[in-house]
């Protein structure tokens, strides 16, 4: 006969406490030192994307602060790890809270690799959301362009005009600037100068409107 111990691989004989009972069938094992874990990464950067990898109360982003999740209704008053109950906020905001949620501070060089690691990721993420928002200003840029001179080459303008377009875009946003541009090229000026010149005009009386109205 076998004896019992020699049928288990080495590294499977390790002795392992009741501990693995413990946790529920088909997860994997946690270390305890990290208790916001319990929110799974996957998750947290989801709450991160929804948030455009920003702190909803400050608005800082990486690589100045590090981001945490922040619980809406903190777990003590009965609020859960869904989405819907968490917000981003950096470490800061997030710290500045109180005893709500307490960080770890990592311990181990694999804890630290790990943080360090994620603040790359978060970074990655926030350099992608401003690489999408730059791409759609782009898009939106072009619109414009169209409705001020339809049916010529999108890459036919100026530089300096889309630049102005770019500016106007910002500053009245995309559907203001499509209605100057409207209206700046049914008024049939016959000349894509002066179109442009009383596209800028319409612009600029908007945004003057826009601060003297605040
Ligand atoms: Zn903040």
């Amino acid at each position: 006969m076998i004896h019992g111990a020699t049928r288990v691989a080495p590294e499977k004989a390790v002795f392992r406490p009741a501990l693995s009972c413990l946790l529920e069938p088909g997860q994997p094992e946690r270390h305890m030192a990290t208790q916001r874990k319990s929110i799974s990464k996957r998750i947290r950067f989801d709450v991160f994307k929804r948030d455009g990898f920003a702190c909803t109360y400050c608005g800082a982003h990486p690589p100045a602060v590090v981001l945490h999740v922040d619980h809406v209704l903190a777990l003590a008053e009965g609020g859960g790890n869904e989405i819907d109950n968490l917000v981003t906020a950096c470490a800061p905001c997030n710290l500045g809270k109180g005893a709500r949620n307490l960080k770890v501070v990592p311990q181990t060089l694999a804890e630290k690799a790990a943080l360090v690691a994620e603040q790359d990721e978060q970074l990655r993420g926030y350099q992608q959301v401003m690489e999408e928002k730059r791409q759609r200003i782009d898009e939106e840029v072009w619109r414009v362009a169209d409705a001020l001179q339809p049916g010529s080459p999108t890459n036919g303008m100026r530089r300096d005009w889309l630049q102005s377009i770019r500016m106007f875009v910002g500053k009245l946003g995309v559907h203001e600037v499509l209605d100057a541009a409207d209206q700046a090229y049914h008024r049939g000026l016959h000349s894509d100068r002066r179109t442009f010149l009383y596209f800028c005009s319409i612009c600029w009386a908007r945004v003057k409107e826009g601060g003297n109205a605040s």
